[in-house]
C-alpha cells in the first residue's frame, strides 16, 4: 500500500519492491522500538548523541547522512519526552536546533504507529507562520526522512492552485503548512480527513498564537481531534494559560533550556546599538554597507514599502555588494529565489521585513542590522537570531532615534538582552541625501516609492502599541522625508484605534481603509498655505510631477495600503493577492495614466460657449458635445468614469502597411468565399492549420525550455567547480563565508565604528572553527556527498522516475511526496 504513494503532482507509479517482506521486518522493528521508548528513563538517563535514543533505522540513517551526531540541549530534553507522547512547550534560544526537536518525534511516533500510506490519512500537521519557514522545516523533514521512511509528506503554503494542492493533500501523512492555507483546505477540500491526526506542531508557536493568526488557528483547531499530541516551539515561548487552553494541551511539559541563562540571546552574538536621528538612518546604513562589503548582512525595515525604496535606491547607487530584498508582497517564486540566493551567497545584503525575522536559518550571516526599531523585544530577539546560529558568531546593530533610545533599552533590559552603545565615527559617515534627492528628482517612480515608504513608515509608528518607545510627535518627519530625497513630507490622516498586530495580519480584502485619502492634494494645498516661504525651482518641479502622472494613482494606491507588510496571512488573502503588483520588477505600477490625459480637464476637448453662455465640451470619441448646464454636469467632468457614459463605444482599427485604417474584421466577398469550398470544409481546414501551427510552436517551446534547463544545469555545475571551497571539507560539512572573509568584515566594521570595547575586536581574531554539522541544503552543492546521488540514481533507476537532485522546491516536493521512501 505504501508503495503506491506517489509524487505530489505526478501520476501513480507502483513500487516494484515486494512489500510484504519489508512489512514483516518493520513490524518486528516497531515492536522493539515501542518497547525501548517505553523503557526510556527520563530522569536517570543522559542523552548526548542521537544513538542514545531509541530511533528507527531510517531516521538514524537520515541523521547520519545529514551529519547530525550530538544532540543540542533542547533536543536532548524535548525528544525523549515527545517520543513518549507528552505535550510539550519547548523554549530555547534562536539557532539552538528546535526544528529537529520536533521533526524527529514526528517521524518516529508516526513510524511506530505505522501511520503510512493513503489509508492512514494525515498523521501530523506542522504549522509555520511564514512560507519560507515552512519550506525550511520541510527541507529538514525531507533530509532526515529520505533514508527509508515511507511517509508521504508535503507542503501546503499557497502559491499553487487549490486543486493541485488538494490532490496531493489527500495522500499526505505529514503536512507542513501555513495557517491560512491549511484552513482553506480544511473547510473546502472534500476527502481531506484529519480524524486520524496524531500530532500537531506549532513552530514559532507564540507567533501563531498571537492575534494575527487567532481566528485561523481557532478554526483549524476546531477541525482536529482533541486526542492528539501537541508540540509548541519558540525562542520566545508563550506560557499564557489561555493559549494553552485554546490548544487543549494535556499536562504539557515545559521544556525551557535557557531559562536560567544570563541572556535571552545566543552567547556568541555581540549586540550593539547606535543612536542616530531618523533622518540620518539611511546615511548611516549606506556608510555601514560601504564598510562591510565583504559580509553577509540582513537589514530589517518596518514595511515592504521601506524595503522596496531602500533596495531600489541603493541599487542605483552601486554599493559594491550584491543587494537582495524580501517582503511579503513578492510572488512566491521570487521569494524562493531570493532566499536561496541569499543562503548561497558569501557576501550580500538582504533588505527584509519581519517576514524574515522568524526561524529562517540562512547560513553564516555576519550582521543583523535593524534600521527601524522592532515593535517589541520578541521581534528584536527573533531578528537578531538570524545570525549567531548553532555555535557560530554573529553581530547585531540596532539604529535608534534619540526618542526611541530610553524606552527600547528599558524593554531590552527587562528581557535580558545584553546590548551596548557604540558611536558612529563621523569622519566615516557619508551623506547620500543629495544623491537621493537627485535620483528622486530625475525619476518620479523612485520618488513615488519614497513617498510610499514615508507614508508606511509613519503609519507603522502610529499603530505601534508601545508608546513609550514610538512617539510620532518626537520624530523629525520633515527631515526624514528630506533624507529619502523627497521635497516635503506627504500628509497622512490616521484612523483611530489601529492595532498593529491585527492590521499587520488582516486579510487584504478587509484592508480598504477610510483613513488616508488625504495625500497629494492635501499635501500641495497645505504647502501652498504654509509654504509661503522660499520655494526653489526644484520644489516647484517636484510638485508638478506630483500632480500629473502618478498623483491620482498614488492616492488610490495608498488607500489600500497598510503598514505592516509581514505577509504571513497571504494564504487567506491569496485571491486579493493575484491582482496586486508583482514585485518581480520593482518599478511596476498597476496602471499608468498617460501624461496627456492625466487630469480630467485635459481629457476633455476644448471648451466653447453656447448661445446662453453655457459651456460646451467635446469629448473624445463622443458623437455629440456635452452641454454643461448644471452644477451636476460640471461635477461630471471631474469623473472619468462617469464621463464614459457619454463617450460612446470605442472602435478597434488595424492599420495596413500604407497606414490605412481597416476594421478589425472585414467581411470577404461572398463569392470569393464560396470559391474556397463549403463552409464546413473551410472550417476544418482552418482548424487543421491552426493545430499544426500550435504543435510546431509547442515543439519550439519545449526545445527552448530544455535548452534553458540544460544551461541552468551547466551553470550550476560550473559554479560548483568554481567554488571548490565548499567541497574540500572531508566530513561533507559546508562552510559558507570563509573565516578570512568574516575576519575582514569584522575588521572593516571595527574601522567604521568607534568600538567601546577594544578587546572585542581582538577576541574576534580567534578564528572560529568551521561549522561541521550543518546539513546541506538542497540548493547547495552536493557533489562530494556520494551517498545522496547514489541514492537518487538508484531510485530513478528502480522507479523510472526522472527526478534528479532537487533543483527547485517543486522537485523537492515531488521527491518528498512519494516521499520519504526508498
Ligand atoms: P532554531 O529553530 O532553534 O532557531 P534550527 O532548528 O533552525 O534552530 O537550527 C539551527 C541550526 O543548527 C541549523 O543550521 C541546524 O542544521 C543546526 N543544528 C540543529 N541541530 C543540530 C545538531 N544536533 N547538530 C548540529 N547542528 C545542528
Ligand atoms: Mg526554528
Amino acid at each position: 500500500m505504501a508503495g503506491t504513494l506517489t509524487g505530489h503532482t505526478k501520476p501513480t507509479k507502483v513500487k516494484k519492491l515486494q512489500q510484504s517482506q519489508k512489512r514483516k521486518r518493520s513490524d518486528v522493528d516497531v515492536e522493539k522500538l515501542a518497547q525501548a521508548v517505553q523503557e526510556l528513563d527520563l530522569q536517570g538517563q543522559e542523552f548526548k548523541s542521537f544513538t542514545d535514543l531509541p530511533l528507527s533505522d531510517p531516521t538514524k540513517a537520515g541523521l547520519k547522512a545529514s551529519h547530525f551526531t550530538t544532540l543540542t540541549d533542547i533536543q536532548a530534553k524535548a525528544i525523549p519526552l515527545a517520543l513518549k507522547g507528552a505535550d510539550i512547550l519547548g523554549a530555547a534560544k534562536t539557532g539552538s536546533g528546535k526544528t529537529l526537536a520536533f521533526v524527529i518525534p514526528v517521524l518516529e511516533n508516526l513510524y511506530r504507529s505505522q501511520c503510512v500510506g493513503q489509508d492512514a490519512g494525515l498523521g501530523a500537521m506542522i504549522i509555520s507562520p511564514t512560507r519560507e519557514l515552512a519550506i525550511q522545516i520541510f527541507e529538514v523533514l525531507y533530509n532526515v526522512g529520505k533514508k527509508g521512511h515511507l511517509f508521504a509528506a508535503g507542503l501546503i503554503i499557497g502559491g499553487k492552485s487549490l486543486s493541485e494542492e488538494r490532490d496531493a493533500l489527500v495522500r499526505m501523512n505529514i503536512v507542513v503548512c501555513t495557517p491560512g492555507r491549511i484552513l482553506q483546505h480544511l473547510s473546502q477540500t472534500v476527502g481531506f480527513n484529519v480524524d486520524n491526526l496524531q500530532m500537531l506542531v506549532l513552530d514559532e508557536a507564540d507567533r501563531i498564537l498571537d492575534m494575527g493568526f487567532q481566528r485561523d488557528l481557532d478554526a483549524i483547531i476546531d477541525y482536529l481531534p482533541t486526542q492528539r499530541q501537541t508540540l509548541l516551539f519558540s525562542a520566545t515561548q508563550t506560557k499564557k494559560v489561555s493559549d494553552l487552553a485554546r490548544l487543549s494541551l494535556q499536562d504539557p511539559e515545559y521544556v525551557a533550556v535557557h531559562e536560567a541563562a544570563e541572556s535571552a540571546t545566543p552567547k556568541s552574538l555581540q549586540q550593539n546599538y547606535v543612536v542616530c536621528p531618523l533622518s540620518e538612518k539611511l546615511d548611516t546604513l549606506w556608510s555601514f554597507i560601504q564598510s562591510s562589503k565583504k559580509s553577509k548582512i540582513i537589514v530589517f525595515l518596518s514595511s515592504g514599502k521601506q524595503v522596496r525604496f531602500v533596495y531600489e535606491s541603493f541599487r542605483h547607487m552601486q554599493p559594491g555588494i550584491p543587494l537582495l530584498h524580501l517582503h511579503g508582497r513578492q510572488k512566491q517564486t521570487a521569494r524562493l529565489d531570493i532566499t536561496s540566493k541569499f543562503s548561497a551567497a558569501k557576501n550580500s545584503c538582504l533588505f527584509a521585513t519581519d517576514v524574515a525575522a522568524r526561524g529562517l536559518d540562512f547560513p553564516a550571516v555576519d550582521w543583523v542590522v535593524q534600521v527601524d526599531c522592532p515593535e517589541d523585544t520578541d521581534t528584536y530577539i527573533h531578528r537578531v537570531g538570524r545570525t549567531a546560529r548553532y555555535e557560530r558568531k554573529g553581530r547585531a546593530v540596532l539604529f535608534l532615534d534619540p526618542s526611541e533610545e530610553e524606552g527600547m533599552l528599558k524593554r531590552l533590559e527587562a528581557k535580558k538582552v545584553p546590548i551596548e552603545r557604540i558611536n558612529i565615527r563621523q569622519k566615516k559617515q557619508q551623506s547620500i541625501k543629495n544623491q537621493l534627492q537627485n535620483m528622486c528628482f530625475k525619476d518620479p517612480q523612485l520618488k513615488y516609492l519614497g513617498q510610499k515608504a514615508f507614508v508606511s513608515y509613519v503609519k507603522s509608528i502610529h499603530i505601534m502599541k508601545d508608546k513609550e518607545i514610538f512617539q510620532l510627535n518626537k520624530l523629525p518627519l520633515e527631515d526624514y522625508a528630506g533624507s529619502l530625497g523627497l521635497p516635503g513630507a506627504p500628509r497622512i490622516k490616521f484612523m483611530k484605534g489601529d492595532n498593529a498586530k491585527e492590521l499587520k495580519n488582516a486579510p487584504r480584502q478587509h484592508l480598504s481603509s477610510s483613513e488616508d485619502e488625504g495625500s497629494e492634494d492635501e499635501e500641495s494645498k497645505s504647502k501652498k498655505k504654509d509654504k509661503e516661504q522660499v520655494r526653489t525651482k526644484y520644489d516647484r518641479m517636484f510638485e508638478r510631477t506630483n500632480q500629473d502622472v502618478l498623483s491620482g494613482h498614488y492616492s488610490k494606491l495608498i488607500q489600500h495600503e497598510f503598514s505592516g507588510d509581514e505577509d504571513e496571512k497571504e494564504d487567506a488573502a491569496s485571491k486579493a493577492d493575484q491582482g496586486s503588483d508583482s514585485d518581480d520588477d520593482l518599478m511596476t505600477v498597476k496602471r499608468v495614466i498617460p501624461a496627456a490625459e492625466g487630469a480630467p480637464d485635459e481629457a476633455v476637448g476644448t471648451d466653447a460657449l453656447d448661445a446662453d453662455g453655457k459651456k460646451i465640451v467635446s469629448l473624445p470619441g463622443a458623437k455629440d458635445p456635452l452641454l454643461i448646464d448644471s452644477k451636476r454636469r460640471e461635477k461630471l467632468l471631474k469623473s472619468k468614469k462617469k464621463l464614459l457614459k457619454f463617450k460612446g463605444n470605442g472602435q478597434k482599427l488595424v492599420f495596413d502597411d500604407e497606414g490605412n485604417a481597416h476594421e478589425l474584421y472585414e467581411l470577404e466577398d461572398e463569392e470569393d468565399f464560396r470559391k474556397n469550398g463549403a463552409a464546413e470544409d473551410q472550417r476544418q481546414r482552418f482548424l487543421e492549420e491552426e493545430r499544426e501551427r500550435i504543435e510546431q510552436a509547442d515543439v519550439a517551446d519545449k526545445a527552448l525550455a530544455k535548452e534553458k534547463r540544460l544551461a541552468k544545469k551547466i551553470k550550476r555545475k560550473e559554479r560548483a567547480k568554481a567554488d571548490p571551497e565548499s567541497d574540500d571539507e572531508e566530513d561533507g560539512g559546508v562552510e559558507l563565508g570563509s573565516g578570512q572573509d568574516q575576519q575582514q568584515a569584522f575588521d572593516d566594521f571595527a574601522k567604521f565604528l568607534d568600538e567601546t570595547r577594544a578587546s572585542d575586536v581582538e577576541s574576534e581574531e580567534a578564528q572560529e572553527p568551521p561549522q561541521k554539522k550543518r546539513p546541506k541544503k538542497w540548493f547547495e552543492d552536493d557533489s562530494e556527498d556520494d551517498e545522496a546521488p547514489k541514492h537518487k540514481k538508484k531510485k530513478g533507476g528502480k522507479k523510472g522516475k526522472a527526478v534528479e537532485e532537487p533543483e527547485t522546491f517543486e522537485d523537492l516536493e515531488a521527491l518528498a511526496a512519494g516521499m520519504l521512501n526508498e
